[in-house]
Parts: C-alpha cells; sequence; structure tokens
C-alpha cells in the first residue's frame, strides 16, 4: 500500500461545515476497506490516533487540529446500487462516503418512499448511521437493514435490528464513545414503492420548511444542541433570551433565525469562539430553565478540560 495516501498538515477548516479549526497532522482518503484496514495497521504501528470523518457537518475541530490520523470516508467509498426484492421492495446499497441527500435523492428518483427526509441532511451515509440521523418524523434507522463496517481486525455485518439506534446514537457510536474501532464501511436500505408525485411533493415541502427556518447559508454544523426530554433546545435558547446573540464580533452567534444553531458568520470565528458561546449558552440556558443542554456536535481534537 503507497505510503502517498497519507498527507501531512492538511487545513481541516474545508472539512467541517463549521468552517473552523486547525490541521490534521496526517490525513488520508481511502478508496476501500483495504485502504482502510492499511491506515489503520499504519496509525497502530505508529501509536498514532486516528479520527474518522465523514462530510465534518457534525463535528467542531478544534484550532490546534487533530494530532493523529483523519481518515476520512467520502467520495472515494461512495457507491450507489440498488436491486429489487421478491417481495417487490427495493434494496439500496451505499457507499459510507456517498453524500446522504444524494441517497436521498435517489430514492425519490426510484419512486421509494421513506428516505425524503434525507435530502436535505448535509453529511454522508456513513455519518447518518453512525448519528441516526433524522428529521421531520423520520430516521436512518427506520429502513437501515445491514451495515458493514471495519472493527480495527476485519469487517463486520450486522442487521438493522442490532444497530443500537436511538436518539443521535447508534452501535457505531457507542463503540466510539467506549474507545473502540468501527469504521462504517457500507448500508444497505430497504424501502417501499411509492407514488413518485407525492414522494416529490414531500421533499419539496420538507426543502421549503428547512429553507425557510434554517440559517442554510451561514456555517454551522447543523442543531449544536440534542433535543432535551421534554424540551426543544431552540424554545430553551429563545426563552433565555439568547436568539440572535453574540458573545463578541468573532463571527460565533446564535443563529437570528433558529435558536438551535450557533453560526459562524463568515467563517471567521475560531473554533474557540465557537465553544466558548456553546458553553455561554448551556450556563444560561440552565440558569434560566434547569434543563442543561447536551451537544449534539462532536468535538475534534483537544478543546482543553
Ligand atoms: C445545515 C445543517 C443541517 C443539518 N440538519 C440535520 C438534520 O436535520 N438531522 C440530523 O440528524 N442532522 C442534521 N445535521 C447534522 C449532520 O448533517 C448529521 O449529523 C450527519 O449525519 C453527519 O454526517 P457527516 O458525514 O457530516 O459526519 P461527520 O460530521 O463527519 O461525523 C459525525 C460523527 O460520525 C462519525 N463518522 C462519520 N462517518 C463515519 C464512518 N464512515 N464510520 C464511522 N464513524 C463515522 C465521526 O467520527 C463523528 O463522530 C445538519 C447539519 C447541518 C450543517
Amino acid at each position: 500500500m503507497p505510503d502517498d495516501l497519507i498527507l501531512q498538515n492538511v487545513p481541516l477548516a474545508g472539512y467541517s461545515t463549521f468552517r473552523c479549526g486547525g490541521p490534521a497532522r496526517f490525513f488520508a482518503e481511502p478508496s476501500d476497506s483495504g485502504e482502510v484496514a492499511w491506515l489503520f495497521n499504519w496509525a497502530r504501528g505508529k501509536n498514532i490516533e486516528v479520527f474518522v470523518l465523514g462530510n465534518g457537518s457534525n463535528c467542531l475541530i478544534s484550532d490546534e487540529g487533530f494530532d493523529g490520523l483523519v481518515i476520512r470516508i467520502g467520495k472515494n467509498m461512495g457507491d450507489l446500487t440498488s436491486k429489487e426484492l421478491e417481495d417487490g421492495r427495493t434494496e439500496v446499497t451505499a457507499g459510507a462516503g456517498l453524500p446522504y441527500a444524494r441517497f436521498g435523492n435517489y430514492c425519490v428518483e426510484q419512486s421509494l418512499t421513506g428516505a425524503e427526509f434525507a435530502c436535505g441532511i448535509p453529511g454522508t451515509c456513513g455519518g447518518a448511521v453512525f448519528m441516526n440521523a433524522g428529521a421531520y418524523g423520520g430516521e436512518t434507522k427506520d429502513f437501515i437493514s445491514e451495515v458493514t463496517y471495519w472493527d480495527g481486525q476485519k469487517i463486520c455485518c450486522i442487521n438493522g435490528s442490532g444497530c443500537g439506534f436511538g436518539y443521535r446514537t447508534s452501535l457505531f457510536e457507542k463503540l466510539n464513545r467506549e474507545g473502540k474501532t468501527a469504521v462504517i464501511l457500507e448500508m444497505k436500505a430497504i424501502l417501499s414503492k411509492g407514488n413518485k408525485e407525492e414522494i416529490i411533493a414531500l421533499t419539496e415541502d420538507l426543502r421549503a420548511r428547512r429553507t425557510a427556518s434554517q440559517p442554510l447559508d451561514v456555517p454551522s454544523a447543523g442543531s449544536t444542541f440534542k433535543r432535551p426530554e421534554g424540551h426543544f433546545a431552540a424554545k430553551l435558547i429563545e426563552e433565555a433570551g439568547l436568539k440572535g446573540f453574540a458573545l463578541d464580533d468573532s463571527g460565533a452567534q446564535v443563529s437570528p433565525k433558529h435558536a438551535g444553531f450557533v453560526v459562524n458568520n463568515g467563517g471567521r470565528a475560531k473554533a474557540s469562539d465557537v465553544m466558548r458561546l456553546i458553553d455561554y449558552v448551556v450556563e444560561k440556558v440552565y440558569e434560566n430553565s434547569g434543563v442543561r443542554l447536551e451537544k449534539e456536535v462532536r468535538l475534534v481534537g483537544n478543546f482543553g478540560g
């Protein structure tokens, strides 16, 4: 395997929708599971930490960057195929690096219903499985029939019911929390045919709702916080008087359009500015409501403490 698969000192801001963060000491975009395994072995041999990145649409990357190897599962691993099953449903197989919106649009093109919500989510299929991404009542778990992943030693296949899906969590997220390796390589989804006009109308309706309510033209990582049980994060933030709030002119701001999004105006804020604002919001909301918001955004690299 060529060592030139690995680049050094690669700026990561362009690989995160927050548009901030420092460089990766090492960076690679593998093309298949063989290269993923090779990269892990390379890092293990050198005692180097690994971070698996998708489209970086749910990550805040530290200003110091990541002092290890970032393995980006992107377009090199973005195959897409489908086949009709005997029962008339369709099985769609997507590489982990395929944009989730591309998967959603493909389902629309094929008149498959259930994945309309995916058309508006800016991550990869791997990131969507890891996070059990969802919107407008739909969740990734609704149609996943199988996931293939690399566990650090071998390629494993697990069916949908074994994926431990919950609100913004999965088996893979849990393994990651436990410090174990689980690189999602591929997902299979089973969906049923529906009425194409209705599917298109629903997709367009969801897109319009998203455009009307979310700051899609400003860098962010989507909803900064998870939905606390029995509450809505955006409502709690608004009630604490923080909609549109900024601590300073760094560019980090609670979106004036959607209080659940912390945004990076002009992409000029540092990750530390964004993080200071997130911490401030957590404290103020707690003071105001007694509810402690939990970050949905994942931190990459060192933020101190
Ligand atoms: C404008 C905007 C709107 C959004 N709207 C929504 C929404 O409606 N619903 C929603 O759920 N989310 C939403 N998000 C958040 C985000 O798009 C999702 O969480 C998405 O699933 C993340 O995918 P990603 O590829 O970008 O993952 P990344 O941000 O790159 O990574 C997220 C986590 O997944 C892990 N990961 C990624 N790929 C793999 C892989 N192949 N194997 C193992 N681990 C992996 C990473 O290590 C990391 O811990 C939004 C974000 C933005 C910017």
